[in-house]
């Protein structure tokens, strides 16, 4: 930056060298910083004499010279006469012209000035110009013609001694106040970095310091009412930015009906504060530059209109009115422009500058023309901001997951800018179906852990009907070989051998779909119906260690929406550990429960056991990986139950069972209709 800026001012000097007008750069302490050959003539001092040194060191006039760079500092331009001093001490009166720069983050950095000697034509002199004047007011044209009717009223009561509503209407009266134009520094006071064409037909109320409204009304309607055009004026209270601020109004003349002007003449407190404004606004625009998250500006006032135009002609589907004029969407896409980006942006869509993006802003919805629409919706609704995930394609050809969130304009404030942000998700989003996957994987490596333990069971169950198969064959082939053949027996027979070689099957069937890997298939399911489902595989578990199990099925359960794999090996789990718990006992005394119930609307299940229950010290570990306190523990069932249940939108608990034992507690909410 620096570089560039000396590189500039080189440049400058260069071509100041040949100028004929003298040409002088001063700094922002005042001190001068160049002077061309020009200068030297003008005022005799060699430049080498004069670098460096404060410029009020060769004033004439050191008070003119204050008021003068006070100004500049404010307006950003001064025009005026100065008096010099010469090297021989004489006083030489030039015509000047200042001119303050900004380097390219708009920061204040230096002044130019440009002079010439001030003499007429037959070297009369010419009148000091450099006078503080209107040039140091804040001006106003304000047209009232909408408010003629507050005013007819404010009259009228004026006569017969005032009313109480005057306050009200003194309000209403500055509301009606249209701004017809104003000058660059009522802009830069009160016009926040919008801009003197943002004033511009705008209630006066919307910009006039809340502290002297009233004091402006009033002298509004002395104006309004004087038909000679005489000029009023007020002392307005010092408002921090303004020293004494003197309010001046009168009415324009017969070629303006019901305009008035307004100046406000002050100086201000602190003349460096507009420097600081200023430098604030380039740290502001340069903090929106360098932002990380990609941000456009586009201007939709456009479309802004003809929302407006056909909510009067009473269209309030706007989504249906778009599918009957799809058009209208082609229309937003070509014809919003994009009117800034920051650096992020560029980076984002892969562009070389600002201008690659600078256009209609169509390019952002390619791909999701869909997302453009919802847009528009969200605008039609008079929503404040709209966000949703959709792809992107860049301008090199990239398609990327990004989120896409959209601030609308508040009316009138600030008017039509319409801010997009855009952030990409690609990363995250690849980074999240890793963890997904990962999650399913070790979820999957845990059932086919717990299938292991269960390897008796399942031999166990698939056993007996291989066993009643192999019986009902032999006997069928008893059948057979008798001199006479019962046909009807063998058919008997056979019919069982089938059913229980479907039986195996099934049992098979349940087996595989718990062993094999498969991503998560959200279905709607009965939640009694995967509780009995699932104590089909631990029943031999059961049955083996002789322990009573007593289920309670509710009937009135919601229907939830999951996995039906998962959700089984979350019950299977918590049985073997109740399973294990009851152990300990005397084979007469174990007892599990198991219930099926409905809580807040959701569907619950419950599981009982009267073993040793939980030492209270591990009740808030129990849910952590690998904590176990069993010898051959692993400790990853109950935190895969609960990253499943969760990942349902559930959630599982644990508790002591005041008679003894633990209890375990799943909620799954209820599978929401689809509509
Ligand atoms: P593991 O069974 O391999 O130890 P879990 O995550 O399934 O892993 O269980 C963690 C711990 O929670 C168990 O070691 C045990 O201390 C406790 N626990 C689980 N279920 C019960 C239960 N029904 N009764 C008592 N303690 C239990």
């Amino acid at each position: 930056m620096i570089s560039t800026l000396r590189d500039s001012l080189r440049q400058d000097a260069g071509i100041a060298e040949f100028a004929s007008e003298s040409i002088v750069i001063i700094d922002l302490e005042g001190s001068i910083r160049y002077w061309n050959p020009a200068a030297e003539r003008l005022f005799g001092w060699p430049g080498l004499a004069v670098g460096g040194a404060p410029v009020a060191d060769i004033s004439a006039a050191p008070e003119d010279e204050v008021r003068a760079w006070s100004q500049l500092l404010q307006e950003g331009v001064w025009e005026g006469q100065i008096r010099r001093l010469t090297r021989d001490g004489e006083v030489r009166v030039v015509e000047a012209r200042r001119r303050l720069r900004h380097d390219e983050a708009g920061i204040p950095c230096d002044v130019v000035e440009y002079a010439h000697l001030a003499q007429g034509a037959n070297g009369e002199e010419i009148p000091d110009r450099s006078a503080p004047d209107v040039a140091m007011a804040a001006s106003w044209e304000i047209d009232l013609t909408s408010a003629a009717e507050i005013l007819d009223r404010i009259r009228s009561q004026s006569r017969t001694s005032g009313g109480d509503d005057r306050g009200d209407l003194c309000r209403r009266l500055l509301e009606a106040a249209r701004i017809v134009d104003v000058n660059e520094r009522t802009a830069r006071l009160v016009g926040g970095n919008r801009g003197r064409e943002l004033m511009k037909g705008q209630s006066v109320a919307s910009f006039w310091p809340v502290a002297s409204r009233a004091i402006l009304a009033e002298l509004i309607v002395q104006a309004f009412l004087d038909s000679e055009g005489k000029r009023f004026h007020r002392w307005l209270a010092s408002d921090g930015i303004l020293r004494e601020p003197l309010v001046t109004i009168w009415r324009a003349g017969a070629d303006r009906p019901g305009h008035l002007f307004i100046t406000v003449n002050g100086t201000a407190d602190d003349d460096r504060s507009y420097l600081f404004l200023r430098a604030s606004e380039a740290r502001y625009r340069k903090l929106v530059h360098y932002m990380p998250v990609a941000l456009w500006q586009v201007d939709a006032s456009h479309m802004g209109k003809i929302y407006a135009d056909l909510r009067s002609r009473g269209v309030t589907d706007f989504g249906k009115y778009l599918d009957d004029h799809p058009e209208l969407v082609g229309l937003a896409a070509s014809s919003v422009p994009v009117t800034d980006v920051n650096r992020s942006a560029i980076e984002l869509m892969g562009g070389k500058d600002a201008q690659d993006l600078i256009g209609p802003a169509g390019y952002l919805f390619t791909e999701s023309p869909e997302c453009l629409r919802r847009v528009m919706i969200g605008r039609f609704s008079g929503d404040r901001n709209y966000s949703e995930l959709m792809k992107l394609r860049t301008l090199d050809g990239r398609v990327l997951d990004v989120r896409f969130s959209v601030t609308y304009p508040e009316p009138l404030v600030e008017l039509d800018t319409t801010i997009f942000s855009l952030e990409d998700m690609t990363e995250r989003l690849q980074m999240e179906t890793q963890l997904r996957q990962i999650q399913a994987d070790f979820s999957h490596a845990a059932r086919i852990a717990t299938l292991g333990e269960l390897t008796s069971s399942i031999a166990h169950e698939v056993n007996q009907p291989l066993a009643a198969i192999m019986t009902n064959a032999e006997t069928s082939l008893r059948w057979l070989a008798r001199a006479e053949p019962d046909i009807g027996k063998v058919r008997q027979l056979t019919a069982r051998i089938a059913a229980s070689a479907r039986r195996a099957d099934n049992i098979v069937q349940r087996i595989r779909s718990m062993a094999i890997k498969q991503s998560p298939d959200p279905v709607t399911l009965e939640l009694n119906e995967v509780v009995r489902e699932s104590l089909l595989f631990v029943q031999n578990e059961i049955e083996q260690r002789g322990i009573r199990v007593t289920t309670t099925y509710s009937r009135d359960l919601p229907t939830v929406v999951g996995d039906r794999i998962q959700l089984q090996q979350v019950i299977v789990n918590l049985i073997i550990n109740a399973v294990h718990a009851v152990e300990g006992l005397d084979e007469t005394e174990r007892e599990i429960l198991v219930v099926t119930g409905v809580e807040g609307g959701s569907a619950t299940f419950t599981l009982k056991d009267n073993g040793p229950g939980i030492a209270p010290e591990h009740l808030g570990r129990i849910f952590d990986g690998f904590f176990t306190t069993k010898p051959q523990g692993m400790g990853i069932g109950l935190a895969i139950c609960q990253s499943i249940v969760t990942a349902h939108g559930g959630a599982v608990s644990a508790s002591n069972r005041t008679g003894g034992g633990a209890q375990f507690r799943v909620t799954l909410p209820r599978a929401r209709s689809l509509t």
